[in-house]
């Protein structure tokens, strides 16, 4: 039977980081890497470059070693190392248990962050060999469907796809259109915030998911910059939206319960200017930056229960307060449109997404991981 609803561990927000490997690129330059990782302490530790490092702002002076502590720190720099985290141990540190939450009845949201290159993808998606978060997610969830098909649950599944885009919604699921179709954001009273007209597949089984995965990123919104030749402008929401039903023979009733699973892939974090962006990419970039910044304020103020209560504080002389601590859902489309999924009794995670290289982006996406714990 399904199991009554417990009160959630609300607002503790699981932040881990994760450096890949050197890329070709940075195997060309011969760069050194910058990260080093304490696996029993999750400490994580940034170097200075060395001196022989181009330097062209001249800001070297400013790079310091610095140290932080996250839930988790995975090391996926060197296969060979002792240490080594593979694509099964990001799912094992958090997956299984986030989808005991969703069979519980509750949402879950887990997001990768970092620049463009980091490895975003290939931590929420992976690749035919070495699928990511996604997949095993989806996996996991059938293979508990089945283990329990002679209960009295029926279980359905569906599976949207979206993309947010300078602040535009756009179907993943459905065939790219020129112009391109953008999708109306609503509210409903009970239902809360929702895309109207977004594709929701029902699904049986992974298969079926995995045929909806390649064509949602055969459509993601790709475009060049000098930074990266597919780097990609928008965040990708995947969400699996999981219904049980129960029904009870001897009251002939049925319960209902509904949870949903976000995972998300973000935009490059990278500053605009850095990738020498103009015109269109860098409008592209300010509204990136502005989600980026929103969400980082919205998983703050979660994180901090001073802040969650101050949203809910009465009286005139607490309006002003009110005002400013409340927690900022509405500043993007991307944090509007999860809100559902972030806070109360969801459980949020976050994968930091580090180069072993660029000490600068690096350190920002650090900085922003650490402010989210
Ligand atoms: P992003 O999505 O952040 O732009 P990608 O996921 O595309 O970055 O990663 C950039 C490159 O690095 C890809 O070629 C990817 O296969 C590789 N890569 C990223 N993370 C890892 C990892 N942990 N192990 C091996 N290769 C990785």
């Amino acid at each position: 039977p399904l199991t009554p609803l417990e009160s959630a561990d609300a607002g503790h927000v699981k932040v881990v980081v994760r450096v890949r490997k050197f890329i070709r690129r940075e195997l060309d330059s011969k760069s050194p890497c910058l990260i080093e990782m304490r696996p029993h302490n999750n400490e994580t530790i940034i170097h200075p470059p060395p001196v022989t490092q181009e330097d062209p702002k001249g800001t070297r002076r400013q790079y310091e070693e610095r140290s932080f502590t996250f839930d988790k720190s995975f090391w996926s720099h060197n296969e060979k190392d002792a240490h080594y985290a593979q694509q099964h141990d990001i799912y094992a540190s958090f997956g299984e248990e986030f989808l005991d939450h969703n069979f519980d009845g509750y949402h879950t949201c887990i997001f990768a962050y970092g620049q463009t290159g980091s490895g975003k993808s290939y931590t929420m998606m992976g690749t035919l060999d070495q699928p990511g978060l996604i997949p095993r997610t989806c996996r996991g969830l059938f293979e508990r469907i089945e283990a329990e098909q002679n209960s009295s649950i029926t279980y359905n599944v569906h599976v949207s796809y979206f993309e947010i885009y300078n602040e535009h919604v756009k179907d993943l699921l459905t065939p790219r259109t020129n112009p391109p179709t953008y999708l109306k954001i609503r509210e409903h009273k009970s239902d809360g915030v929702y895309v109207q007209s977004l594709t929701d597949e029902p699904v049986k089984c992974y298969e079926d998911i995995e045929r909806l995965m390649k064509t949602g990123d055969m459509n993601r919104t790709t475009a060049c910059t000098k930074m990266n030749d597919t780097s990609s402008r928008s965040h990708a929401v995947f969400t699996l939206t999981l219904k049980q039903i129960q029904h009870d023979i001897a009251t002939d009733s049925t319960i209902e319960r509904l949870a949903r699973m976000r995972l998300v892939d973000l935009a490059g974090s990278e500053r605009a200017n850095r990738t020498e962006a103009t015109g269109q990419r860098l409008r592209e970039g300010g509204n990136i930056n502005q989600s980026l910044t929103t969400l980082g304020r919205v998983i703050a103020a979660l994180a901090d229960p001073k802040r969650q209560r101050a949203g809910r504080v009465t009286g005139l002389q607490n309006q002003a307060k009110r005002r400013a601590e409340v927690v900022p859902y509405r500043d993007s489309v991307l944090t509007w449109l999860l809100k559902d999924s972030l806070g109360g009794n969801s459980k949020t995670a976050m994968v930091a997404c580090i180069s072993p290289t660029d000490y600068e982006e690096t350190l920002s996406t650090l900085r922003y991981a650490d402010q989210a714990k």
